[in-house]
């Protein structure tokens, strides 16, 4: 299979490069489109993912709330085929930075000029000790539709929304949960009999924020009658009661848990985390997203950016954005011009609010003055402009 693939191609294209991306998400994705709407087709664009298809974070949300069918949002992969990149399915086993080479389970070594880490983050819901076949995986797609027939089935009780490690994609997917969730209930006709109770383990809501926000957020939900408890961090789930590590205990009728998150193994056996430093994640320069290493870049949710105390949110937006800017320094580079091309640090999403509205959350974490994050006040058309953000995000990268 290898080695037909990799001898299919024409000559000619033997004196171009070969730049291999690591992961079809948001990141690998992105960057992929950018590569090939600006490089000639002597050059290969090559993508492996262990997955068929590709599902934004955000509509885990959606299907929650039920606007939304798991099987209706998963876009084929294999759409990349017919934009002229090369997708392989399949499973990365190694990466050997001295020899500038990939292990696929079953592609063999695939050889590389330049390379694109952006493999996420991996979720580990095992690490909270009782958690895994009590606690719904907020963030797993096939557990959301189940937690969803529990919560309409659901008359009276307690449902507790556990940010169980820090750092986790998306902070705000949390909170907007709970405000689905309330919409939900209500709909339902049940929520007066419920209480929702979120528990996290930082003293503030976003951390990553600021206080000004976290206070908008919390007021918000308050509003909403859902009780926030900070510096909880979940340490053990037995089958009716929640143990934090501050010793308070709490029960629970359904349990909403949004997973510790760590690197992928594979990425860590490589070496790409730096052995000083006390990061989990990838370490890049946070203008280029070059790593320390000659033409290997990492994007999105497996890196780390610094800033100041905090660190960079994990989000699609900047995955999206830091690969455009790896695909341009990868460009310039092949097509010798000098590579301008710098991530600014900014992004934007939307905080959704249940009903069909959606709040607008804007950051400049490259600031000089300090990360910079405001939040606009929830509307219909910011819902939906998210929806927007999925649907032509989608069609460029796929279809
Ligand atoms: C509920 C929820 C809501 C969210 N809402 C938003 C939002 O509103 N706005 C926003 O900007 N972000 C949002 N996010 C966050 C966003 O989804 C992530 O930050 C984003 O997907 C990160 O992109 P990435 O490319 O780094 O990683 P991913 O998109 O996770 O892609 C990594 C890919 O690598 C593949 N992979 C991993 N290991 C291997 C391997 N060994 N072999 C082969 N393939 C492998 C995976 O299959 C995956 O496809 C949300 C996330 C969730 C869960």
């Amino acid at each position: 299979m290898t080695k037909k693939f990799l001898h299919s191609i024409p000559i000619f294209s033997l004196m171009g490069k070969r730049i291999l991306i690591l992961g079809a998400g948001f990141g690998g994705l992105a960057a992929a489109t950018e590569l090939r709407k600006n490089l000639s087709l002597d050059h290969r664009v090559i993508i492996v993912d262990r997955k068929k298809s590709f599902m934004m974070g955000l509509v885990k949300l959606w299907v929650l709330e039920g606007s939304r069918n798991l099987q209706e949002s998963l876009t084929p992969l294999d759409g990349l085929n017919a934009k002229r990149i090369e997708y392989l399915n399949d499973e990365v086993t190694k990466i050997e930075i001295a020899q500038s080479r990939v292990q696929a389970r079953d592609h063999g070594w695939i050889e590389y000029d330049y390379l694109i880490v952006a493999l996420g983050a991996e979720l580990a819901p095992d690490r909270i000790a009782g958690f895994v076949g009590r606690g719904y995986n907020l963030y797993d797609a096939q557990q959301v539709p189940k937690l969803r027939d529990r919560l309409l089935q659901l008359e009276r009780g307690k449902v507790a929304i556990a940010i169980m490690g820090m750092p986790y994609k998306c902070p705000p997917a949390p909170y907007e949960a709970s405000l689905i969730i309330d919409s939900m209930l209500s709909r339902q006709g049940t929520r007066n009999n419920i209480e929702i109770d979120i528990y996290a383990p930082a003293p503030i809501a976003m951390p990553v924020a600021g206080p000004q926000v976290s206070a908008n957020v919390v007021e918000i939900i308050s509003q909403r009658g859902i009780s926030f408890h900070s510096s909880h961090k979940l340490k053990s789930v037995t089958d009716d009661t929640l143990e934090f590590e501050n010793g308070s205990k709490a029960d629970y009728d359904v349990l909403v848990g949004i997973p510790p998150h760590r690197v992928p193994e594979v990425v860590r056996s490589a070496g790409l985390i730096a052995a000083e430093g006390n990061s989990n994640w990838v370490a890049i320069d946070r203008n280029t997203m070059k790593t320390r290493f000659k033409n290997v870049f990492a994007v999105g949710d497996v890196t780390e950016i610094k800033v100041g105390a905090m660190a960079l949110p994990k989000a699609g937006i900047f995955a999206e954005e830091q690969a455009k800017v790896a695909a341009r320094q990868i460009i310039d580079e092949i097509s010798g011009r000098p590579a301008v091309a710098a991530f600014a640090g900014q992004g934007y999403c939307f905080m959704e609010m249940g009903n069909g509205r959606a709040g607008y959350l804007e950051a400049d974490f490259f600031n000089p003055a300090g990360p910079a994050v405001r939040l606009e006040a929830p509307s219909e058309q910011n819902f939906q402009k998210k929806q927007d953000f999925e649907r032509i995000r989608v069609k460029e990268w796929l279809l």
